[in-house]
């Protein structure tokens, strides 16, 4: 008799190729050696957080007891903590965030699985933009609900309001939007968030029932040359926002970021309500205490997004000239190539031959695409370009 649960079965067999990716890169550095590796697999960020994030560490464990350092905080969070996240985003944003509105997780990947838990039920619809990140899926389904794609403006990236209109429907509860957008690295303009914004309002008015916009922010902070994030629920009263400090302070094996279900949304208490229970459901407790301690110091920094640019600007500028077809990316720190042939997962066979570890993105709803996650050194970047330039010569 089978005694185990099928879909997670599956998750756990049929694991992410971004992670499949990630283990022969470790396979092959012990074989071939670490300087024949070109590892673009994984979005773990290489610019190290402020040294402020390590001062604070070191100050809090000279300064504070155990039980203030690693003891169970409130489950929403440590109230300090969700106080000085508060102060910041009003002081940047110009909005009016409470405590009370926040719910402190372990990281952007708990967020969205707690308020998709926290909303859904089974035969709901949630709708993301492709290319989007592979997890949405897993995510969702697990809640019973059903994830709608829809692709997005294949010259730009950005929202295609043709497809979304056509795939809205009485069922829809919310979409999720990721911008700056992992893997593409397009920031949605101003002007397409007012659209969507509009958009929804309209539905609303429709369906009689709120269609509520779920933000998947990363990399709010990471954008290069002056490009401006629209925080979105200046923008749209019903959205609920679900950031993480995993990329902005290069945290990401420490699990730390938050919900924030703004008063203005529809049932903004029940859903903070149904955030805490998801919590529980889920069996988070609470986020990590210490880090929590950090995040009450050093809300609001960030890595230096000069050595981010460098490395876009690196790779982006030897990539195009090669003559590789790519989206120019404002944000994050992913570059989006358009595979040469139709089939992605091919090439990025063919560029392990050099030692290059590509992802195809076939698994973001975007096939013919590759990720490259630019996170690495400068050193490796440039070491890289002459395994590229063999790569490109193979489709001359
Ligand atoms: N959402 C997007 C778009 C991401 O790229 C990632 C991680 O790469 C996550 C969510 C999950 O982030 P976290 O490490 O905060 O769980």
């Amino acid at each position: 008799m089978n005694r185990v649960n099928d879909q997670m079965k599956k998750y756990g067999t049929n694991r992410s190729v971004i992670r499949d990716l990630f283990e022969y890169g470790n396979q092959l550095r012990k074989e071939a050696g670490p300087d024949h590796v070109f590892d673009f697999s994984l979005g773990n960020p290489n610019v190290p957080a402020p040294e402020k994030v390590n001062e604070t560490i070191r100050e809090l464990l000279a300064s504070h007891d155990d039980i203030y350092l690693h003891g169970y905080t409130s489950a929403q969070g440590d109230p300090n903590t969700r106080q000085a996240i508060a102060d910041d985003l009003n002081k940047r944003f110009g909005c009016d965030v409470k405590k009370e509105n926040l719910y402190i997780t372990c990281g952007a990947a708990a967020s969205l699985k707690i308020i998709l838990t926290a909303l859904y039920q089974d035969g709901d619809e949630v709708i993301a933009f492709t290319p989007y990140f592979p997890e949405y899926k897993v995510f969702t389904e697990t809640t019973g609900a059903k994830l709608v794609e829809v692709s997005s403006d294949p010259d730009t990236f950005q929202i295609d309001f043709g497809l979304l209109e056509r795939a809205i429907t009485p069922h829809t509860k919310s979409l999720i939007i990721n911008s700056p957008n992992n893997p593409s690295g397009v920031v949605y303009t101003e002007e397409n968030i007012k659209k969507l914004a509009a958009l929804l309002n309209e539905k609303e008015k429709e369906y009689g029932h709120p269609v509520y916009m779920i933000t998947d922010e990363p990399y709010r902070e990471l954008v290069y040359d002056d490009i401006k994030v629209p925080f979105i629920p200046n923008y749209y009263k019903n959205t609920i926002v679900c950031y993480s400090y995993s990329k902005s302070l290069a945290l990401p094996g420490e699990r730390i970021g938050y919900v924030l279900v703004p008063e203005a949304v529809d049932q903004s208490s029940d859903i903070y309500a149904a955030v805490c229970g998801a919590g529980r459901a889920l069996g988070y407790v609470c986020a990590p205490s210490l880090m929590q301690h950090v995040i009450e110091k050093c809300t609001g920094l960030v890595s230096d997004l000069n050595e981010y640019k460098e490395k876009r600007d690196l790779l982006y500028n030897a990539l195009t000239d090669m003559g590789f077809s790519c989206i120019h990316p404002d944000g994050a720190f992913y570059l989006f190539v358009k595979s040469p042939v139709a089939d992605a997962g091919a090439f990025s066979e063919k560029a392990k031959e050099f030692g290059l570890l590509l992802v195809p993105a076939d698994s973001f709803g975007t096939p013919g695409f590759v990720r490259i996650a630019y996170c690495v050194s400068t050193d490796m970047i440039r070491r890289s370009l002459p395994a590229f330039e063999k790569l490109a010569a193979c489709y001359k």
